[in-house]
């Protein structure tokens, strides 16, 4: 038994507390938290979850000096809880007895197995001291405890974010899967966009999700948006990435082929960046490309994760405009397909949008576009999915080529002076 020594009262916010998560007809683990008095409500929910990961536990009761069971669901009744804990440790020093632990009990809503809605949570607090690894007592199976500690560890060492940091100010916008949110990481003050998908998936399912979704902490190129981290709360994701000033390229009208010209060599370099890294795309199009007032053009929602592509596809099925023939056609998907949808989601912003699957490619009216663009698009629009450029003939062709010559302030000023028509539109806010 793990028996803790609290100093008096007015001194206590500083002390060590023990809290003893009881488990249903197995034993306890003891956790020891550093700042007992700012413990909130779901960090002990995150706890609970990685000591009894196969339960969906949604609160926990403690008893009070009659034996009685008192539920705990929010962080006034937390409160209310450790004010009543305080007291009987002065009462047990004054008495000179030994000071207990905090017993709490987890209460399950639902039997193991069953749709899991309180699942993985990742860095419940900013940094790994504010809780340290449960301590097994006498009575837990050790094994049990050695992977749910470790388990922990090392989700308390992945990323940065937490709900707690966030506050949600503006959308911007809904997509298939889910809602972007402008928002204000507290600790570091920087803005970012954080993306909230509704999941209804296993616990099993989001862990794989999470650790899929580390593969992004790795991508480090100026054409990828930046990863902040992510974290699941109850049944919804939410992924924080670098928020793009400028949005995404499906709002803006008619963009001149110089501009273009450097967007797609952004383009082209990210994505060759990202099958390097053996990632494919896979939704490649207009609202996946952002741009910002620094002229900086990058791409997101690409599909790291495949459990993510797959339980997002579980509730929106469909396909889209920018998707390859073959790929509509359910057959496989390789570098080729992202090719494609890169080819077509340049036509799109001319407005020449005409692909079909059965028809003849789509090709652009010559003239009115440069031949080298004209050509780049064809090519990446070919029906047969080998005779699309490889990627380093992407990097060679003449309409990036000459696109290529590192010029930001071209792409810059036309986002500025979009945002600037826009702003005047809407007149004052
Ligand atoms: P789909 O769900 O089919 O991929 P989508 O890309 O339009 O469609 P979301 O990915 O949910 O949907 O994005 C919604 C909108 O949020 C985008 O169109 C874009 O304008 C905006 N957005 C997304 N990420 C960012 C970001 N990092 N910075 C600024 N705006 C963003
Ligand atoms: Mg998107």
């Amino acid at each position: 038994m793990l028996w803790l020594a609290l100093g008096p009262f007015p001194a206590m916010e500083n002390q060590v507390l023990v809290i003893r998560i009881k488990i249903p007809n197995s034993g306890a683990v003891d956790w020891t938290v550093h700042s007992g008095p700012q413990l909130l409500f779901r960090d002990v929910l995150d706890v609970i979850g990685q000591v009894l990961p196969e339960a969906t536990t949604t609160a926990f009761e403690y008893e009070d000096e009659d034996g009685d069971r008192i539920t705990v669901r929010s962080d006034e009744e937390m409160k209310a809880m450790l004010s009543y804990y305080y007291s009987t440790v002065m009462e047990q020093q004054v008495n000179g007895q030994l000071i207990e632990p905090l017993q709490i009990f987890p209460r399950a809503c639902k039997p193991p197995g069953e749709r899991n809605i309180h699942g993985l949570k990742v860095n419940t607090r900013a940094g790994p001291s504010q809780h340290a690894s449960p301590v097994v007592s006498d009575s837990l199976p050790s094994n049990s405890l050695k992977k749910s500690s470790a388990e922990l560890k090392k989700i308390l060492a992945n990323g940065q974010m937490n709900e707690q940091d966030i506050r949600y100010r503006d959308t911007l916008g809904h997509g298939n899967g889910g809602t972007v949110y402008k928002a204000y990481h507290v600790p570091s003050g920087k803005i970012l966009a954080v993306k909230v998908i509704l999941l209804d998936i296993t616990l099993e399912l989001q862990k794989q999700i999470m650790s899929e979704l580390e593969i992004l902490y790795k991508c480090d190129s100026s054409y990828i948006i930046g990863f902040y981290g992510a974290f699941f709360v109850e049944n919804r994701i939410s992924i924080c990435t670098e928020f793009m000033d400028g949005g995404s390229l499906d709002v803006y009208r008619k963009i001149p082929e110089h501009v273009l010209g450097r967007i797609a060599v952004a383009v082209v370099k990210g994505l060759t960046y990202l099958w390097s890294l053996k990632i494919l795309h896979r939704d490649v199009k207009p609202s996946n490309m952002l741009v910002n007032t620094g002229g900086q053009v990058k791409l997101c929602d690409f599909g790291v994760s495949t459990q993510l592509v797959n339980s997002i596809a579980k509730t929106y099925v469909g396909t889209n405009a920018y998707m390859a023939p073959e790929r509509i056609s359910g057959e496989q998907y390789g570098i080729h397909s992202d090719v494609w949808s890169l080819g077509i989601s340049f036509m799109e912003p001319l407005q020449l949008l005409q692909c079909i699957v059965d028809e003849d490619s789509p090709v652009l009216p010559l003239g009115e576009f440069s031949e080298p663009f004209v050509h780049f698009i064809t090519q990446c629009m070919r029906k047969q999915p080998k005779e699309r450029p490889a990627p380093e003939e992407l990097m060679g062709h003449p309409f990036i080529v000459q696109f290529n010559d590192g010029n930001s302030t071209v792409v810059s000023m036309w986002v500025c002076r979009a945002l600037e028509e826009r702003r005047s539109q809407q007149g004052p806010p």
